[in-house]
């Protein structure tokens, strides 16, 4: 099962309990992981997990304010100090290659790999759209509501898997052996006395589809919902109280109570709140409201969590 990390979960600035946004997702059975924005330190976060850098193939950033992105030029200049050679993907608002290239020009760094940027424009993003696919995986991403242009992305992973019929075909007079895993490669195999079997009668397929949501920073967004429709696990801001929900407006962010509708109306299995104001990093005033309303939605149905850097979620 593929998993999320925590490497940052503050809001704007870092605190001693908390880093700026960043999250990876790690795929099952290789070490490959991706991320979702990159404040800063977050190169540093990661050199505290078992990840290497030079396993991160793709990068999502969600918005351009600094606490998503100061971390993304160091990180990737890190990449090429290190003598990683293999390319990278980067997805995000329009102008993220300026300030890369900016960032790169100004400090004198040559970067000895190539990153591919792939823009997110808000004229052909506006509704959700798929933004990447490859194999089992793909990305889509919609437009929040924020200051400023800022994306959630959905990752769907559809893993299909082929069960042999063992009853009907032992039956039909092939006996379990070798021959099941070839017939399972090929389709088809030829029995003893000439009979033909193929593999539609023999071998039925079922999908397993996965579906994992990280929002930017928004406000309660009907697009949120739409994006996280059925997500086994959404990861949405959740930067104030339910009580601040004026300064929540103000800023274009959500409170809990917003995170928690939104998870309700998408019918998702699993939420986790991140992107905490620094006010509450005792997490006392956090915790007393989350909790009345965990208890609320634990009965909906409905697992939340509120991250902590460095937490694991599996999906
Ligand atoms: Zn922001």
């Amino acid at each position: 099962m593929d998993k999320v990390i925590f490497l940052g979960t503050s809001a704007g600035i870092p605190t001693p309990n908390r880093n700026v946004p960043a999250v990876a997702l790690i795929f099952e059975g290789t070490n490959e992981f991706w991320l979702f924005d990159c404040g800063e330190g977050t190169q540093r976060q990661l050199q505290k997990t078992s990840l290497k850098l030079s396993k991160l193939t793709n990068i999502f950033i969600s918005h351009l304010h600094g606490d998503h992105i100061f971390g993304l030029p160091g990180l990737l200049a890190t990449r090429g100090m290190l003598g990683i050679k293999s390319g990278i993907n980067i997805f995000g608002p329009v102008g993220l290659d300026n300030y890369l290239k900016s960032s790169f020009d100004y400090s004198h760094t040559y970067i000895p790999y190539s990153y591919c940027f792939h823009p997110i424009k808000k004229e052909e993003f506006a509704a959700e759209n798929l933004v990447w696919e490859k194999g089992d995986t793909a990305v889509y991403c919609a437009l929040l509501n924020h200051q400023i242009d800022s994306y959630g992305f959905a990752v769907i992973r559809t893993n299909i898997k082929r069960n042999i019929l063992v009853e009907k075909l032992v039956k039909a007079g092939l006996p379990p052996g070798p021959a099941y895993k070839k017939f399972k490669e090929d389709g088809i195999v030829k029995l003893a006395d000439g009979r033909v079997l193929t593999s539609e009668e023999f071998i039925m397929e079922s999908a397993n589809v996965k579906k994992f949501c990280y929002c930017g920073d928004t406000t309660l967004s009907l697009n949120t919902v739409s994006l996280s429709d059925g997500a086994d696990l959404l990861i949405h801001e959740a930067t104030f109280c339910a009580d601040k929900k004026e300064k929540a407006l103000e800023g274009y962010h959500s409170t809990v109570d917003d995170a928690l509708k939104v998870a309700k109306l998408a019918k998702v299995k699993k939420l986790v709140l991140t992107h905490i104001s620094p006010r509450y990093d005792n997490v006392t005033q956090q915790c007393l409201e989350y909790d009345g309303l965990k208890e609320k939605m634990i009965k909906e149905g409905l697992i939340v969590a509120l991250a902590e850097d460095f937490g694991e979620v599996k999906i």
